[in-house]
């Protein structure tokens, strides 16, 4: 069985101007990066973004991820190439940038797999268009700009213990989750505690994903919240006058890139939040192109439907030119039986209790997006070790409850994987049924919101804070920002707020330890149970089996 990167380097890619033409754009519109990767320039996007038409909108979610693999991207690349090549639709998949942070880390790339991969996978899981590298220099120019206004001037008397903004960098390095900075000389600067998030999750990463031109990415980080005065006031970053440098520094990262599946489909792959630590979604701005240029457009929200799935439906969605009009729920054999067995021994072999009972996890998420009131199916993501009576029994089960089921195989064949399954994917979103209601109204205050998230989507009994949180709270309603979207910050792999506990628990406790008010991005992140904004890296990183040959040849990539 061939590796992931080797079917991707044995793939010729097609010259991105063919691509383009896909769908209706021309080489005038692109900013080519060599031979395979364009950004779309400023005066297509603006031209595009007056199209009135606006395409199908389909979200792909799944069950909570366990070790034994659910495959969303590579279902959502899959169905996106089937409805392209084998249906015939005008077809764009609108996907997050790999992180190179979990690449060199746990998981390797992050651009699909098997037959159903995103191209060139090397550049695309790397440095690919530059994004995430003008991202972590933004981030740290900011806060040099901070530090240096500290030394030089601090005129509105910013307290140095209470600078909330963060340092990033595209790294999982634990030893930078908390430093000192400043040490030494008075000529090193104002001495005082700072900490480093992984770019995706640092603010400006929000920022970009949400932005809709060059002036909102510019208010929006002219409104980024600095810290606070000795005397509580708090300081905004227009106040210090750093927004257009910043914005600067962002302007060429905020045009989506456009890239190929190993079928040839367009993809836009722009931004790249977490969904556990951030709001998980790609950017807007290549969502509402790739809704405006085509018939059927796939999107993909991290993790479950407790993380991406909730925060698409309650948060970006609202942000987006047109709402779901159907969800795909993906979901594995494998993993089910290890929701139910906690662990991955004897997953390669028949258990139809264990799926039964391991079926509560994926029967929650179904249910989640549903209640959204977009109509659901369900994917079934085959792995070669699945058996027939097991493949039976779950599609049985999901039908059981009123919603559609289809057994895909797109990693091992790509888009002949599931015909028929695109089609019922294509039908439920021109079924006109989707009326999206989100889980909380915009006007409920923050309590209300967590509550409503953790009852509704966790299936919590009740919300627990910590002091610090209360305090937080309080503060945020003298700022008057109580009522802002919340991202919760929580474990993917339970609805819990504790990793260990599998399946689909009820009447459990939700700790709430802290609140932070990112008001550029225009949320509230609320951090529940031990989520780390800055991830380390695993005891046998995937780094040791990275490898470059004298030709630049790269292995190791998954
Ligand atoms: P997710 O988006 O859920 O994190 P990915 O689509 O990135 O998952 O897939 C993770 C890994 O699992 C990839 O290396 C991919 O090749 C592998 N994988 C996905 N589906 C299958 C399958 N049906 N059979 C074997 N491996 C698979």
């Amino acid at each position: 069985m061939k590796t992931d990167i080797q079917i991707a380097q044995e793939t010729k890619e097609l010259p991105i101007n063919e691509i383009a033409a896909k769908v209706d754009l021309n080489a005038d519109d692109l900013e080519p990066y060599g031979y395979d990767k364009a950004k779309i320039n400023w005066q297509a996007i603006k031209r595009i973004n007056q199209n009135k038409h606006l395409g199908k909108l389909i979200l792909v979610t799944s069950i909570s991820p366990t070790p034994a693999g659910e495959g969303k991207s590579t279902i959502t690349i899959g169905l996106g190439d089937a409805i392209n090549n084998q249906l015939h639709y005008k077809t764009m998949i609108a996907l997050r940038e790999p992180s190179m942070g979990p690449v060199f880390g746990l998981k390797g790339g992050a651009t699909g797999g098997g037959m159903a991969q995103i191209i060139p996978m090397e550049d695309i899981n790397l440095h690919f268009t530059g994004d995430m590298h003008a991202l972590a220099s933004a981030i740290d120019t900011l806060a040099a700009l901070v530090d240096n206004y500290l030394y030089q001037d601090n005129s509105l008397n910013l307290d140095p213990n209470r600078i909330l903004l963060k340092r990033g960098l595209d790294v999982n390095d634990r030893a930078l989750r908390k430093i000192t900075v400043g040490q030494g000389s008075k000529f090193n600067g104002i001495e005082h505690p700072a900490s480093f998030t992984i770019t995706v999750a640092n603010e400006l990463m929000a920022i970009l994903c949400l932005a809709t031109d060059i002036n909102d990415l510019k208010n929006r980080i002219g409104n980024m919240l600095v810290g606070y005065t000795k005397d509580d006031q708090p300081v905004l970053v227009k106040q210090l006058g750093f927004q257009g440098a910043i914005a600067a520094l962002l302007a060429n990262a905020l045009k989506p890139n456009l890239v190929q599946t190993l079928e040839h489909t367009p993809a836009l792959v722009h931004g790249g939040p977490f969904a556990n630590i951030a709001h998980g979604a790609n950017s807007i701005m290549a969502t509402n192109l790739a809704l405006h240029l085509s018939d059927y457009t796939l999107t993909e929200a991290g993790f479950g439907s407790d993380l991406g799935g909730q925060k698409f439906m309650d948060f970006v969605a609202t942000k987006l030119a047109k709402k779901p009009d159907a969800s795909v729920v993906v979901a594995t054999v494998r993993a089910l039986k290890y929701q139910a067995e906690g662990n991955t021994g004897h997953l390669d072999q028949e258990n139809l209790p264990a799926l039964r009972k391991g079926f509560a996890n994926l029967k929650q998420h179904m249910n989640n997006m549903r209640n959204y009131n977009v109509p659901v199916i369900v994917l079934i993501n085959r792995f070669a070790t699945d058996t027939e009576n097991e493949l039976a029994l779950l599609k049985e089960l999901v039908e059981k409850e009123g919603i559609p089921a289809r057994v895909v195989n797109y990693h091992d064949v790509g888009s002949k994987g599931g015909i028929e399954a695109a089609q019922a994917v294509v039908d439920l979103a021109n079924s006109n049924q989707a009326a999206l209601k989100p889980s909380y109204n915009e006007d409920d205050d923050v309590k209300t919101k967590i509550e409503k998230v953790a009852k509704k989507i966790y299936h919590a009994a009740n919300v627990e804070y910590s002091a610090k949180a209360e305090q937080q709270i309080a503060e945020l309603q003298k700022l008057g920002k109580d009522k802002l979207p919340v991202i919760i910050a929580k474990t993917q792999y339970s609805f819990t707020d504790d990793k260990k506990v599998l399946g689909a628990p009820e009447g459990f406790t939700l700790h709430v330890k802290g609140i932070t008010l990112k008001n550029g991005a225009g949320f509230i992140v609320v951090t529940t149970g031990h989520v780390l904004d800055m991830p380390g890296l695993p005891k046998h990183p995937a780094a040791l089996d990275i490898d470059v040959d004298n030709n630049g040849k790269i292995s190791g990539l998954f």
